[in-house]
């Protein structure tokens, strides 16, 4: 029997790398779902399509072809055959893909996608992002919710980008999950069955840890 674990939180609350971690320690498969909001949004961007027109951006949601692969030790995103794991990262990218995630036609697109990489899991799979557990697999065996203080995950997140400003990165973060939170087709939530871990005072490997026993019980 297929274990399917879904993994939900705002950015900066360490998903990804719990979930990368937790599904090679188990035998899973790994699928990174704002990877592929961003690659959406990659494509809208290179193709000059106005990221303020959601009408615009429904008419050609269906276009692009998205490929990921859910090896947790070599998850890769591609579009149209183009690796795009790196532009994907951009600040550009950032700043555009809660309003290109909000639109319906986007979200119906890649839920689609997620539902049959779930499916073709031999072993089961770890998927992360904001609306799993509510919405893309109501049906996971384990859901988690990750959540850190504000000052941690701007923390975490300017770590990451190497330099950047905590205050600005604290507000932009703040931005993008309040925008993530409110939006009207599956927003950022915490399933009523999730289990919540606040992550703001524990270590990675705790982290890990604690989500891999939840799994094994
Ligand atoms: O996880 P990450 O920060 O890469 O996600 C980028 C964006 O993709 C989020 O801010 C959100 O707008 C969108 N997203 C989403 N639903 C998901 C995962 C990500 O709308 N399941």
């Amino acid at each position: 029997q297929p274990v399917i674990v879904a993994i939900d939180g705002p950015s900066g609350t360490g998903k990804s790398s719990t979930s990368k971690a937790v599904a090679a320690q188990l035998g899973l498969r790994y699928l990174d779902t704002g990877a592929q909001y961003r690659a959406i949004t990659w494509w809208m961007v290179t193709n000059g399509i106005d990221i303020d027109d959601p009408t615009a951006i429904a008419a050609v949601a269906g276009k692009p072809e998205i490929v990921s692969g859910t090896d947790p030790a070599n998850p890769t995103i591609t579009v149209d055959g183009v690796d795009v794991s790196g532009p994907i990262r951009t600040q550009e990218v950032t700043d555009r893909v809660s309003a290109v995630s909000a639109v319906p036609e986007v979200r119906e697109r890649i839920t689609e996608l997620q539902r049959s990489l779930a499916a073709a899991a031999e072993n089961g799979i770890v998927v992360e992002g904001r609306d799993i557990g509510t919405t893309v697999l109501p049906d996971a065996d384990l859901k988690i919710f990750l959540t850190a203080s504000p000052e941690a995950r701007a923390a975490r997140r300017s770590g990451e980008l190497k330099g950047a400003d905590l205050h600005s990165t604290r507000e932009a973060l703040i931005k993008r999950d309040a925008a993530d939170s409110s939006r009207k087709t599956s927003p950022l939530a915490k399933a009523e069955d999730a289990i919540e871990v606040d992550t703001t005072d524990l270590t990675l490997p705790q982290v890990i840890e604690c989500v891999v026993t939840l799994v094994e019980e």
